[in-house]
């Protein structure tokens, strides 16, 4: 397996720390929860969620993290403005999180830490006391801890960000007067009246973390000194992703992360989605058109990770119409378990697997899985599969869904369909074959299909429906 790795800019084979225990931590940046997550969010979660299932497919065994903030700056304006506590204002949110989660199946990580437990803010203030320790960190007259980028001669690399450029860019805002250099980010951050009832004991005094430390603590909490994989969004590699590094391996003195993957944007129509333009889409949004958890997430799977991905309404119906294919496809492979003739000894291969192997090319694998329906939907057609051919098929299906996790599960049918499947079933057995066919085209034009098999009447909601 090889993925391009945001740190050397290239393309490297995958060898896991451990190779011998097949054993993988990753760390995963999660969502903020002072609002409810929008799909650019999601398609990020939902990268990670396949390559963790790719790698579960190929025989790794996954640890994965994903973290909570639930303390920063938005937070904390968002509970001043409802005048809650904090914990009060991001618990729905946080709820919020995990029911879309559950609707797009992403798989629940082992470990979803949150800012504001404890025992991370105690490692938090452990790891700025060791920087302090090291030089690396200094209190400045506000009474706030920063980082001293000068001191950590690796600072910059992931985002390949040449630090004099920082310097020349003039951006000085007024607050960070205190600060040696432009560029030292918070690690601890002074009270002030604006933090309201938010804050915890330090040496340094009362204060809160800076958003970078919580991830640097609770990766190295959990995942111990080195992790595998880190994975987040574009927008994460500076500073956030930067500042994980130089506050991990000043503590640790130990490489932080082996591989660094990072998703691309998602656009809606072409345009950077904001509230202003009226593009900005959340799960409850698409859900409210009728699409469903499957159809959205295979919409924001379906394009390579490190493609912006352009949502668009007619993408939506694209992806509708490519999963009522592969239900209709996996309905005719079930009925043809009685086929006796097998001329094209059509047998599933490797390719789907390779190709998510290759960086995890996700559109060359759902390439070779349209190219397989077509070809094994022809084979149907002309009576030239057999029982084993099928089942071959259906067997290979598992191991794709495993990964793609979009099959329909088997919903109950709406009430009206059910009756009209059932006059249709009561027809035939009284040979009233007209009255059955007209049923069936009732059916049909409600979008959905009827079979006829060995095993009675099928109903299927039909491809483009
Ligand atoms: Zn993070």
């Amino acid at each position: 397996m090889r993925f391009f790795n945001t740190y050397s800019r290239q393309i490297e084979e995958f060898e896991p720390r451990d190779p011998a225990e097949r054993k993988i931590g990753i760390y995963t940046c999660g969502p903020t929860v002072y609002s409810r997550a929008h799909i650019g969010n999601f398609r990020a979660y939902i990268f990670e969620d396949l390559l963790q299932r790719h790698f579960e497919l190929r025989g790794f065994k996954m640890h994965r993290v994903m973290n909570i903030t639930d303390v920063d700056d938005k937070t904390i304006r968002g509970a001043r403005e409802a005048n809650i506590p904090l914990s009060e204002f991001t618990a729905p949110f946080k709820q919020a999180f995990f029911e879309d989660c559950e609707t797009l199946r992403i798989k629940r990580a082992d470990d979803f830490p949150a800012a504001t437990d404890q025992r991370y803010i105690e490692r938090m203030i452990e790891m700025i006391g060791t920087l302090i320790s090291r030089d690396l960190a200094y209190q400045a007259d506000d009474k706030s801890v920063y980082f001293r980028i000068n001191k950590f001669p690796d600072y910059g690399k992931l985002a390949h960000f040449d630090l004099t450029q920082l310097q020349s860019t003039g951006r000085v805002k007024h607050d960070e007067y205190d600060k040696e250099h432009i560029g030292d980010f918070a690690l601890w951050k002074a009270w002030d009246e604006e933090d309201g009832g938010v804050a915890w004991e330090s040496p340094w005094g009362r204060g809160r973390p800076g958003w970078h430390i919580e991830c640097s603590a609770m990766s190295t909490a959990l995942l111990g000194d080195q992790i595998d994989i880190h994975c987040g969004g574009v927008d994460n590699i500076f500073p956030h992703h930067e500042a994980e590094i130089a506050q991990s391996e000043g503590v640790t003195g130990k490489k932080f992360v082996r591989y660094w993957l990072h998703c691309a944007h998602l656009l809606v129509d072409g345009q950077k989605m904001s509230k202003s333009l009226g593009n900005f889409y959340t799960l409850p949004n698409l859900l409210e058109k009728g699409y469903t958890g499957r159809e959205i997430r295979y919409a924001l799977m379906r394009v390579h990770y490190r493609a912006p991905l352009n949502f668009t309404w007619e993408g939506m119906e694209e992806a509708r119409q490519a999963l009522a294919r592969v239900d209709e496809w996996l309905a005719r492979l079930r009925e043809t378990a009685n086929g006796k003739i097998d001329k094209k000894n059509m047998k599933p291969g490797q390719q789907f697997e390779e190709a998510l192997d290759d960086d995890l090319n996700i559109s060359a694998a759902l390439g070779f899985l349209f190219e397989s329906i077509r070809e094994t939907n022809r084979a149907i057609d002309q009576n030239e599969m057999d029982a084993a051919t099928a089942n071959a098929w259906l067997d290979w299906w598992k191991r794709v869904n495993s990964v793609l996790v979009v099959e329909e599960a088997p919903a109950e049918l709406p009430a009206e369909i059910t009756k009209l499947a059932e006059a249709r079933l009561q027809a035939r057995l009284a040979k009233d074959f007209q009255k059955s066919d007209e049923l069936r085209n009732e059916l049909g034009t409600r979008g959905w299909e009827v079979r006829d098999t060995k095993d009675g009447q099928k109903i299927t909601r039909r491809a483009g429906g």
